[in-house]
């Protein structure tokens, strides 16, 4: 069974967030019972000498949509530690001259035009390549226009009448909208598409409603995301859509790829340490980050940690609610993060304003592995999580998470004081409540019997691919008929 992924960004060529680790690991496990060909695009900053990313003879390509023709070009290397090919498309106008996955301040029109670009020439190079997929699985709003294709201008091609697709919602809050005209850019027909059962929604072209519309099958990253997005509080206006197509929808949970973020291994960590060990190696990387933030090391004082994009999801303004109270418990924070000025403002003013909490704004991932160490908690009181993979991998490295149950955080947490509780949760948007459940924490903190054994569990709870990998490929061969 052939598959074809879609994404803005794979891990570790281009991260801005959990789609890129999702993009980057799911496939390693789907290997070996599919042949998979990744397509994204050739952002300005991927580092093609580091990972041997090397031009695919004469794959110079032109391509007629908008007001001319453009061209790309398509380079190619494999999946580190595997045998997938990984393509990513280059045009010079659209993707070549960004030093970020998803710059600011872009022309929304031409975040659109970019993506259909990328879209099209996905269709296609994998014809070109002769990689006729049986599915093409697409992956958020930025490449939710290749299930439309196949539904309209590609329907009648011989080459792709077979493939099914599937789209995943990663984030229901980033959906696509544009102006009908768009449409045209696209090449796209119109009278197959431009209705309330295709890609319409409210007298707009919205991509992701036609993904939703025109996709086999339709995934969002965790059982219970996938049942929130029905109501009108989560549905971001989709629900009612959503609700029509609930036979094709379905909740299958996000896993992290155990061997990149391996405590035992990291290079980034001053020492290594597993579940036999981690008390000692823990406390070692707690003293170097501390000292590294200007905090002073105090074994006896919680380290609780924040690593996030700094976007109203996930909660930000609950610390801005309870910056007072914070700055008066018996615990350091640091927080790492980058997003909204208005936050990451707020983030620099308690790093330099209060004697506790410590901020680093900007994009670091060894920075962040050797936080998710040195740290005894991890706070992450989102207003909605899809999945949210750093409550996962704060468990893989002994942190105990603090979370909001919502998403995927209400699926991985099993909140103190249950049986086996890996982490601590409180349910209602509300800072007073989210005070509550760190105090909670800290609490535990004193008992050091409790909170070793908390820790044991986060540590030994399997959230690798292994699972969820099982359910994806039982979903592919159900909607292809093959084996
Ligand atoms: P989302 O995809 O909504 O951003 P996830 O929790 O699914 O949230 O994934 C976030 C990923 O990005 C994690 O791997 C996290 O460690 C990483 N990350 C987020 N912000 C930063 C940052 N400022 N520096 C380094 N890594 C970050």
């Amino acid at each position: 069974m052939k598959i074809l992924f879609a994404a803005a960004e794979v891990a570790p060529f281009s991260k801005a967030g959990g789609l890129a680790d999702v993009v980057g690991s799911l496939p390693k496990e789907l290997e070996k019972d599919t042949e998979i060909a990744i397509f994204t695009p050739l952002h300005g900053f991927i580092d093609k000498e580091k990972f041997g990313i090397k031009e695919l003879e004469n794959s110079e390509m032109w391509l007629t949509f908008g007001y001319s023709p453009q061209k790309f070009n398509l380079y190619t290397t494999k999946l580190p530690a595997t045998d997938i090919n990984v393509f990513f498309i280059k045009n010079d106008w659209y993707f070549t001259p960004f030093k970020e996955v998803y710059p600011k301040y872009l022309d929304p029109r031409y975040e659109h035009e970019r993506y259909i670009s990328f879209s099209l020439a996905v269709m296609e190079y994998a014809k070109a390549l002769n990689f006729r997929a049986d599915v093409i699985h697409a992956n958020d709003w930025h490449t939710a226009m290749l299930p439309l294709y196949l539904h309209s201008n590609y329907k009648f091609d011989d080459f792709w009448s077979k493939t099914k697709s599937v789209f995943e919602i990663h984030n229901l809050a980033y959906q696509g909208i544009w102006f009908e005209d768009v449409l045209d850019f696209a090449n796209m027909r119109k009278d197959i598409v431009y209705n309330q059962w295709g890609c319409e929604h409210y007298n707009r072209v919205n991509w992701m409603k036609g993904a939703i519309n025109y996709a086999d099958r339709v995934v969002a990253v965790s059982p219970t995301y996938s049942r929130e997005i029905l109501s009108s509080e989560y549905g971001e206006n989709m629900d009612y859509t959503l609700r029509g197509i609930q036979n094709k929808l379905r909740g299958i949970l996000n896993g992290i790829d155990y061997t990149v973020f391996d405590p035992s291994k990291d290079k980034a960590l001053v020492e290594n340490y597993d579940i036999n060990t981690f008390e000692e190696g823990k406390e070692a990387n707690k003293k170097a980050i501390c000292e590294y933030f200007g905090l002073k090391y105090n074994p006896e004082r919680p380290l609780i940690a924040l690593i996030s994009r700094l976007v109203g999801q996930k909660g930000i303004d609950l610390i801005r609610d309870m910056q007072w109270e914070l700055q008066n418990l018996n615990a350091d924070f640091i927080f790492l993060g980058s997003g909204d000025k208005d936050y990451e403002n707020l983030f620099i003013w308690l790093s330099n304003n209060t004697s506790n909490i410590r901020t680093y704004v900007g994009y670091d991932g060894k920075l962040a592995n050797q936080i998710y160490a040195g740290s005894d908690f991890f706070l992450m009181p989102s207003k909605f999580e899809p999945c949210g993979l750093s409550q996962l991998i704060a468990m893989r490295y002994g942190s105990l998470p603090i979370v909001r149950a919502t998403g995927g955080l209400e699926d991985t947490i099993t909140g103190y004081p249950l049986d086996n509780s890996n982490g601590f949760k409180f349910w209602s948007y509300n800072g007073w409540d989210m005070l509550n459940a760190i105090k909670c924490a800290l609490y535990v903190y004193t008992d050091k019997y409790v909170f070793n054994a908390m820790r044991k569990s986060a540590l030994s709870t399997d959230f690798s691919w292994k699972r969820s990998a099982k359910e994806y490929l039982n979903m592919y061969r159900e909607i292809t008929g093959l084996k």
